[in-house]
């Protein structure tokens, strides 16, 4: 049993209550709930099982490193097995992905041999994949250029089968859409040139059309386009939300768009982060408090120490601009994060609710008050991914509800 005082409490009614929230918007498209690095750093363990009782019919992750844990811990048949592999399959991954029936992304040479071999070696005659195609980004995907080079050696993999067609939108965020805009238009010639290949080949045409995050899903404007552009050749549109089923809006800029607000305001954050008071002292004026003296009191002051520190993924940054939550007062951080450790104000919180062993909120709501993943993520000078993400495994994550 873990006695260090410093857990993840995962909320299930939330993350389930966003993925329905996020389907409802969807427009009948189909959601692959994104659960890539331990589920944003809620535990696939207890993410990926819950999503699937409430409907998930699709998950997605980086690896089949990721697909493999994913596929153990929903105990599910090879049938229901619908699990995308984001970054395409690594050398050694065929056997397992032909085995599982995972879906690879996939977009250069390579891939099709590791998945034909891995076919082969498994005895699968069908292996369904989406041909990522790189419609600007630049990060993964066949150019327009690379496309009429690939097609033609998909006829020496004959157990890959193009079922989809993905790309993958960098600027969903950016309400000018200018980015989006010329995304879309890459994607309509490029779906284009495939289709036609696959049916000049006699191959049968792909089901699903893969593309958008959750800044695309939320943007009514961008679903509808893809919703058009999927219609358009009989394919079945497949979102791909992350961040928003984990409660957390993603930032428009310069804002949402029209009537997105309310719709926002619905997403519930799912992991709420906690520690404990785990001893109080009182310092006289001109003492010392961390290392390197970064903070000095001017006056007489009350310390707490947390029991939490950057080795579990408190960024050293959030000192001093942050504050944890006590007693659903905020109490500011003082001087440097420890590994281990970090101590925050509590001069001015009363006395009743100073005690070791009070609890202490990190991450979440306490009394009212609320600290979101956007404060931490702006007072560390970074993004939400990144703050949910840097939890480490030291933090036990505890499913809720
Ligand atoms: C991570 C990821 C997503 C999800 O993005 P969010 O912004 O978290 O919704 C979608 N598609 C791909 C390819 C991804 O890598």
């Amino acid at each position: 049993m873990l006695t260090r005082p410093c857990w993840a409490e995962i909320d299930r009614a939330a993350l389930t209550g966003n993925l329905q929230h996020m389907q409802r918007l969807a427009d009948g498209a189909t959601l692959a709930a994104i659960v890539k690095g331990d589920a944003y750093g809620h535990s696939l363990a207890i993410c990926a099982p819950a999503l699937r009782r409430a409907g998930a019919e699709w998950l997605a992750v980086t690896s089949t490193d990721e697909a493999c844990a994913a596929a153990a811990c929903c105990a599910e048949p090879e049938k229901d097995n619908r699990i995308l592999v984001l970054s395409g399959p690594f050398p050694g991954d065929g056997p397992a992905v032909a085995r599982h029936g995972f879906v690879c992304a996939v977009w250069q040479r390579s891939h099709l041999e590791e998945l034909q071999r891995g076919a082969q070696q498994v005895g699968r005659s069908r292996l369904a994949v989406h041909l990522e195609l790189d419609t600007g980004m630049s990060r993964q995907g066949v150019s327009p250029d690379g496309l009429q080079e690939l097609l033609p050696s998909l006829a020496e993999s004959p157990a890959v089968t193009v079922d989809g067609v993905m790309t993958h939108l960098y600027a969903a965020d950016e309400m000018d859409r200018a980015a989006t805009d010329s995304q879309l238009e890459r994607l309509a010639a490029g779906l284009q040139q495939v289709c036609h290949w696959l049916q000049k080949n006699g191959k049968p045409a792909p089901q699903w059309l893969s593309v958008g995050n959750s800044a695309a899903l939320l943007d009514r404007a961008v679903r509808e386009s893809l919703l058009g552009m999927a219609a358009g050749h009989g394919m079945r549109l497949l979102l791909r939300p992350g961040i928003g089923l984990y409660g957390v809006a993603p930032e428009f800029d310069p804002e949402a768009p029209e009537g997105c607000a309310n719709l926002l305001q619905e997403l519930r954050p799912v992991l709420s982060w906690r520690t404990r008071i785990t001893s109080l002292r009182r310092i006289p004026a001109g003492t010392a408090v961390g290392y390197n003296a970064t903070y000095r009191a001017q006056t007489p002051m009350h310390l707490a120490l947390l029991a939490v520190g950057y080795a579990d993924g408190l960024s050293r940054r959030v000192s001093p601009a942050g504050h944890a939550l006590i007693g659903g007062e905020r109490v500011p951080y003082l001087g440097r994060i420890s590994m281990d450790q970090a101590v925050v104000d509590v001069s001015r919180i009363d006395a009743e609710a100073l005690a070791e062993g009070a609890e202490v909120v990190l991450l979440g709501s306490q009394a009212g008050h609320t600290i979101t993943v956007l404060d931490h993520a702006r007072w560390a000078g970074t993004i939400p991914w990144e703050i949910l993400t840097s939890i480490t495994a030291r933090v036990p994550r505890i499913a809720m509800g």
